[in-house]
């Protein structure tokens, strides 16, 4: 990658190896069971899948949950299940990775956006009232680096509106509210398994439901709507999709879900060293915006600063490149995307998701990380931050 010599920074230190924005932690009993699935001659859904159901419904507070191939089609299929589509409004952030829209869009209904608070980057719950009209059926909050929404508020607007909500916790697993475990309690709650999330199955994810009835009409939209009977029935009456879970992912997903605490754990540990970083090195006279300094509920799926708006991002992640350091962009404005401006929407149309999509910045943040990492990245930031205002 070329950075323009104008703000090259000093050449990254050779002994230190590149530090990338997030890594997966998978260990070799993990490994070695994945082997054990693909030579025991069944790697497709199956008795793995069934054990990850059983263990995640455990860990939800015995709900019904379900497993898919992404944290995206659960959303789809949440909505599909809850009767929402064409004619139908849904409201949600703009500032969140664009599955949480798409799926709005996929199902035929229209995405109805309310601009973020700036202090928690999560939608503005001040503005969802105001934003429902009699075409209103449900809400997808999204709780951003796994900082929760405040489910007390959301839930007493979703009901007294008489509206579905389609938790968007994607980012958010073990994350609690109140002590409460996130996906213990709710209406539709949507975990996705990313890599780069906090537990990862490779790809996938899973739906918390309330119902066994949700739960067996998840299973149809799971797999082309197909009920099996007997030896040789089968039935279908709804048109679902192909978006089952694999056994061989499901084995790395029971590997993980059993050190999520302890991944969690040293998240917590890395996001407490950073705020110590920054204020240490008085980031906030800089004008870097930090994260809610939520040491007790978040999972820190992620540590995001907003750069001071005279800066150039591009620029500042070049530099911080060239030292050697991963960074990342979550997320772009999704109401600025092609598709979402073709249907409407316009730049100024939410200003405070705008200033801070323009600049946020992921740093890295994953349990293998060390305290000098932490170190390094503020130090690195920083300088390239004060030499540019
Ligand atoms: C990761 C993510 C998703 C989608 O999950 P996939 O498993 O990649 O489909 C949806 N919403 C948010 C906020 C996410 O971070």
């Amino acid at each position: 990658m070329s950075v323009p010599a104008a703000i090259a920074p000093a050449p990254a230190n050779p002994a230190l190896p590149y530090l990338p924005l997030t890594r997966p932690t998978i260990d070799e009993e993990t490994i070695a069971g994945v082997c054990e699935v693909l030579r025991s001659g069944w790697i497709t859904s199956g008795p793995n899948v069934k054990a990850l159901e059983g263990k995640l419904s455990e860990y939800f507070g015995g709900r019904p949950v379900r497993v898919f191939n992404s944290g995206t089609c659960t959303m789809e299929i949440a909505l599909r299940i809850a009767g929402i589509g064409a004619g139908h409004e849904v409201i949600t952030t703009p500032l969140s990775w664009v599955a949480t829209s798409n799926v709005i869009l996929e199902v035929g209904a229209t995405p109805v956006f309310v601009d973020i608070d700036p202090v928690t980057r999560n939608l503005d719950l001040n503005l969802v009232e105001g934003a429902i009209t009699p075409a209103t059926r449900a809400i997808i909050p999204v709780d951003l680096a796994g900082l929760p929404v405040d489910r007390d508020r959301l839930y007493a607007i979703a009901k007294k509106h008489n509206l579905r909500v389609v938790e968007d916790a994607a980012q958010s697993m073990g994350t609690t509210w109140n002590g409460k475990r996130i996906g213990a309690f709710g209406d539709f709650v949507s975990v996705s398994f990313h890599p780069n999330k906090n537990i990862t199955t490779i790809e996938g994810g899973c739906l918390v439901m309330n119902t066994e009835a949700e739960a067996k009409l998840a299973e149809q939209y799971r797999l082309q709507g197909v009920v099996r009977s007997g030896f040789d029935g089968m039935e279908v009456e709804v048109v679902g999709g192909k978006f089952n879970l694999t056994d061989v992912a499901a084995r790395v997903g029971l590997g993980q879900l059993p050190r999520l605490q302890e991944f969690n754990d040293r998240r917590r540990e890395l996001a407490r060293a950073y705020f110590a970083a920054f204020a240490a090195r008085d980031a906030k006279a800089l004008g870097l915006g930090l994260p809610v300094e939520d040491l007790t509920q978040s999972n820190w799926h992620m540590f995001q600063v907003v750069l001071p708006s005279g800066l150039k991002r591009a620029e500042v992640m070049a530099a911080l490149h060239a030292a050697g350091i991963g960074a990342g962009v979550h997320y772009p404005a999704i109401h600025l995307f092609a598709i979402y401006r073709r249907l409407g929407w316009n730049p100024g149309d939410f200003p405070i998701a705008e200033a801070v999509c323009r600049s946020i910045l992921t740093l890295p943040l994953f349990p293998t990380m060390s305290g000098a990492d932490v170190a390094r990245v503020v130090e690195a930031l920083v300088g390239i931050v004060k030499g540019r205002v």
